[in-house]
């Protein structure tokens, strides 16, 4: 496994103009795609193994070629930019940085499924990418790579930029989708999936923001450069977002496949004098690491045989100074609050799982409280509605996996051991 980064769509953001048309450059992947066969671009892309970096890893080309053809129905195109899983944080900087990646992987990917319209569903809070988006889109606009007869091929698209209103949920493609529509964000059950009938009824594919900016590129050079990196069923580039306890936190494009121990190497390590204690692989949806996982490659493979899920790549790194309890409590307050409510495991079980974890936490719980909150959780796995139910047990259970007598500790000492001021992370 090679250790290099591998910039590709944070290759320009040190330069104070990457975010215009002048720091990017033409569109020349466009103009090639467009001179393609739709069918050839799909193709392309499912050689060259991208899988979703929205986190599922869902091959991006067979999605694509879900759409079906000659239907006479309207296709359309959707990009999921409502990032907000915690800890992750890598399509907002690229929006910030780098928005004509995404503008120009969207004209691919659009006239590959024959959509003529497209949208960027963005969250309502970031009201700095949201004018950045804008600002690219318009510029594209002006140039000609966005509206009638693009590059002279005769393909037409328009792009639109919506802003939610900064609901977690409406990150889960179904929910952003009813949003979209002016509807309340709520899961929808699927099948059918958003590729049979997705914004207005209409075949859709709904992309994440670094999967669509990273087409231009594998189009630019081809399947066979992208499928080179990475790992064999994890192939390419990805963005990894280190926070917490790291001397640089940022991000970090690498190959798929790198260990947290070599990014922690480029990063500076964790704080001076402090160890690492634990961390997650893709955000706290995802269940959580410890020290003994640090040569785990970061691919979906070997960090699922591990029992975790590489998700978002939101390397969230903790050291000896914080409590695990405390770390769970507040991703499962999080839970709480953003639980749409729709199913019943969910929306009472993250309300009973915060209310335990208060006690646990404040030293008032007992050893039977730590059976609870993992047979609230073992309810709430596998019988909830949609992602964000399973995702916030995640935590509950691998942190009773790993660190018990930490819980244990809580009531054993009458309150939490730790010092919250030297972790910092929590206050
Ligand atoms: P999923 O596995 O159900 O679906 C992944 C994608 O593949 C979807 O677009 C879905 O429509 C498509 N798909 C799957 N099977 C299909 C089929 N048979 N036919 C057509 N299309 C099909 O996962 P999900 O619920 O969409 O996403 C869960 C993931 O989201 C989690 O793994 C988590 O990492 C991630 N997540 C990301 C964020 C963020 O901020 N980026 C936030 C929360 C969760
Ligand atoms: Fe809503 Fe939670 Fe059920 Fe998903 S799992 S539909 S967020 S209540």
């Amino acid at each position: 496994m090679s250790t290099t980064l591998t910039p590709v769509l944070t290759a320009n953001w040190d330069q104070a103009n990457s975010f215009t048309l002048e720091g990017y450059g033409p569109y020349d992947a466009a103009k090639k795609a467009l001179g393609m066969d739709p069918d050839a671009v799909i193709q392309a892309v499912k050689d060259s193994g991208l899988r979703g970096r929205g986190g599922a890893g869902f091959p991006t080309g067979m999605k694509w070629g879900f759409i079906p053809q000659g239907d006479g129905k309207p296709h359309y195109l959707v990009v999921n930019a409502d990032e907000s899983e915690p800890g992750t944080c890598k399509d907002i900087p690229l929006m910030m940085a780098n928005p004509h990646s995404l503008v120009e992987g969207i004209i691919i990917t659009s006239y590959a499924i024959r959509a003529n319209h497209a949208f960027i569903y963005v969250r309502g809070e970031v009201l700095h990418v949201i004018r950045r988006l804008h600002a690219a889109v318009r510029e594209a606009y002006e140039k000609g790579y966005l509206g009638k007869d693009l590059f002279g091929s005769g393909y037409d698209l328009e792009l639109v930029v919506h802003s939610g209103a900064g609901a977690y949920i409406c990150g889960e493609e179904t929910a952003l989708l009813d949003s979209l529509e002016g509807f309340r964000g709520q899961p929808r059950l699927k099948p059918p999936f958003p590729a049979v009938a997705g914004l207005y009824a209409s075949p859709t594919v709904v992309n994440n923001v670094e999967s669509v900016a990273s087409v231009p590129s594998i189009i630019a050079n081809g399947a066979d450069w992208f499928a080179s990196m990475g790992t064999e069923k994890s192939k390419g580039f990805g963005i990894f977002s280190l926070s917490g306890h790291v001397t640089r936190p940022g991000q970090y494009e690498a190959p798929l496949g790198i260990t947290l121990r070599e990014l922690l190497d480029m990063a500076g390590g964790i704080r001076e004098g402090h160890q690492i204690k634990f961390w997650t692989p893709g955000g706290s949806s995802t269940p959580i690491f410890t020290d003994e996982h640090l040569d785990v490659p970061l691919d979906f493979e070997a960090v699922g045989a591990k029992g975790s899920m590489l998700g978002t790549r939101a390397l969230q790194i903790f050291d000896e100074t914080t409590c695990v309890v405390r770390t769970v409590l507040r991703w499962t307050e999080f839970y709480a609050h953003e639980s749409c409510g729709k199913c019943t495991p969910c929306r009472e079980g993250t309300y009973w799982l915060k209310q335990v974890l208060k006690r646990l936490e404040a030293g008032q719980g007992t050893e039977d409280d730590i059976s609870l909150i993992t047979d609230i959780a073992d309810n709430i796995l596998g019988r909830s509605f949609c992602a964000l139910g399973d995702g916030a047990t995640s935590p509950i259970h691998s942190s009773v996996k790993y660190f018990r007598d930490e819980y244990l500790k809580h009531f054993e000492v009458g309150g939490c051991p730790f010092d919250h001021k030297k972790s910092t992370v929590w206050g």
